[in-house]
């Protein structure tokens, strides 16, 4: 945990930053949604937006940090928020400012 260069000045303030980040290489297959006992990654299938959605999201309100959608995603796209790669760090704030603006 020695990163230093994590501060963005673009955070928003208000924006809860979450345990679990999901990334770019999601391919939606929903298999991390039926692991998630808090129902926190969106959007589903039958949900708004999923067609539009290049990924699905894990809501910083709902996540409870149990860490049980990770193992399941055959992409391996879900990281602990302290894990997310240099090259993914812009998605820590992608998912909060997804449901930031719902
Ligand atoms: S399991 Fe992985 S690839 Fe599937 S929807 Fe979840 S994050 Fe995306
Ligand atoms: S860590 Fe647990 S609560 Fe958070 S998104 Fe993954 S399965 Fe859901």
């Amino acid at each position: 945990m020695s990163r230093g260069e994590g501060d963005s000045p673009n955070l928003i303030p208000e924006i809860v930053i979450m345990a679990y980040v999901i990334t770019d290489t999601c391919t939606k297959d929903e298999l991390c949604v039926e692991a998630c006992p808090t129902d926190c990654i969106h959007p589903k299938k039958d949900e708004e937006g999923f067609e539009a959605a290049t990924q699905l999201w894990v809501d910083p309100e709902g996540c409870i940090d149990c860490g049980a959608c990770v193992p399941v995603c055959p992409t391996n796209s879900i990281f602990i928020v302290d894990e997310v790669p240099e090259d993914k760090k812009e998605f820590i704030e992608k998912n909060a400012a997804y449901y930031a603006k719902a």
